[in-house]
């Protein structure tokens, strides 16, 4: 496909990349049934292809109209489409280059009140963890007296304390003392401090039975990626900058590894390089050092290792496995079928799902913004993962867990859960 760029943005970088990006596209059609958006609304212009379109059209008009931006929008960007695409359309970088030359056009396209409201109470507060953490401990203790669409959002506390004793280890962090000479950090996140503490120090455990002290990259601050999914490029810029420095800091004290415990934020910091592209060599060099530096925690798990740590599990634990769509359409051969193999050593028995590339529609801030499509998503995701009458889903990002363990019958835990709790158990 060809995009001629329009006077007005010839000279724009994001506009010359984006037509680039696009001629790799040959209208062939094979991302429209991996599409989720497609699947439940059935408009091309909810397609991968059909977005292709629109974002040719601004480019050569110069300008979006409403109804373009709306269709950006709907893109959960899980990225589905760049698996099944031939061609190898980078799709994720596409719309995100038409969501930030939407954003920056003039005069800009108005939202509604409650969107501008939604889009900056989002931003203002799920990007700062501590401003988080008080929101979300005060909005526990005053859920049942919320508005049921505000209560929705407010993780329940009794559903993590639902899941069964042997699923998980004890409710309380409990992080052990660094002792080993081989360390590594794990990124803290925004979100997850507050909701789940329980999943770094999980992991923590785990990698120190396997001869790693994790420590807390804690002067690591929000990646990045929430600015940069709702089109606050330059917000995300800067975020990723400061990460760098400070990544390269603890890559020189010795730090083995970054580590991410959240599919999301991972695959988001293995693209530093690719956000600092504009930047300065030396910048770009360093983003490119932390990028390469960062992992996901399925890669840093040693199967073999975990075996001989764990013996023989006595009990079998029936696990419906979801893997994100920023692990497997994001970090692809990195991570592939990486988890399910640490699964099977710590003694479960991976059930039967359907629809294993369907995203559940949590996608970062789209629950919140897309609340009918997220909500008819996940539904069909919790069909598809629960047919088999698993004991437990399993997954690997803060963001999928929370959403599906809201409308969930069975527990929703990350993966680093199970195997922490079957370690614990081992003297
Ligand atoms: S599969 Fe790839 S080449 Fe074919 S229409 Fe979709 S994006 Fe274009
Ligand atoms: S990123 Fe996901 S929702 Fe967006 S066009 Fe591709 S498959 Fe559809």
């Amino acid at each position: 496909m060809y995009a001629r760029p329009a006077d007005s943005l010839v000279a724009s970088a994001a506009a010359t990349e984006a037509a680039e990006l696009i001629r790799r596209c040959v209208h062939c059609g094979f991302c429209l049934p991996a599409c989720p958006t497609y699947r439940v609304t059935g408009s091309e212009l909810d397609s991968p292809r059909g977005r292709i379109y629109l974002v040719r059209q601004l480019l050569e008009q110069g300008s979006a109209t409403a109804t373009t931006r709306t269709h950006l929008d709907r893109c959960l960007t899980c990225r589905a489409c760049e698996t099944a695409c031939p061609s190898g359309v980078q799709y994720g970088r596409l719309v995100h280059l038409g969501r930030e030359l939407v954003a920056r056009q003039p005069p800009p396209l108005p939202r509604s009140r409650r969107e501008r409201w939604l889009r900056s109470t989002l931003l203002a507060v799920a990007t700062r963890r501590v401003l988080f953490r008080l929101l979300v401990r005060a909005g526990r203790v005053v859920r049942p007296l919320l508005p049921a669409w505000l209560r929705a959002h407010v993780p329940d506390r009794r559903k993590i304390e639902a899941a069964p004793q042997r699923y998980r280890p004890a409710s309380s962090p409990l992080w052990p003392a660094p002792r080993h000479t081989r360390r590594m950090a794990v990124l803290e996140g925004c979100v997850q401090p507050a909701l789940a503490p329980e999943i770094n120090a999980a992991a923590a455990r785990v990698l120190d039975r396997l001869g790693f002290s994790l420590v807390q990259a804690r002067d690591i601050d929000c990646c990045g990626a929430m600015d940069h999914h709702l089109g606050r490029t330059d917000v995300a810029l800067r975020k990723v900058r400061a990460n760098v420095d400070v990544g390269a800091r603890l890559l020189d004290g010795g730090v083995e590894a970054i580590v991410s415990t959240a599919s999301g934020c991972g695959v988001f910091v293995k693209d530093y390089a690719h956000a600092l592209r504009h930047e300065p060599v030396a910048t770009r060099l360093t983003g490119a050092r932390v990028a390469a530096a960062t992992r996901d925690l399925s890669e840093v798990v040693n199967p073999v290792a975990l075996a001989a740590a764990l013996g023989s599990p006595t009990r079998t634990l029936r696990v419906a496995w979801q893997s994100p769509c920023t692990l497997q359409h994001g970090q692809r051969a990195a991570t592939r079928g990486k988890v399910e193999a640490i699964l099977r050593v710590a003694g479960c028995e991976l059930v039967a799902t359907t629809e294993p590339t369907l995203c559940c529609g949590s996608a970062g801030t789209y629950s919140v913004l897309q609340p009918a499509l997220s909500h008819e998503l996940r539904s069909r995701k919790l069909a598809a993962l629960s047919g088999d009458r698993p004991d437990v889903i399993a997954t690997a990002n803060i963001g999928c867990l929370e959403h599906l363990r809201r409308a969930s019958v069975q527990p929703v835990l990350h993966w680093i859960e199970i195997v922490a709790a079957r370690l614990d158990d081992v003297p």
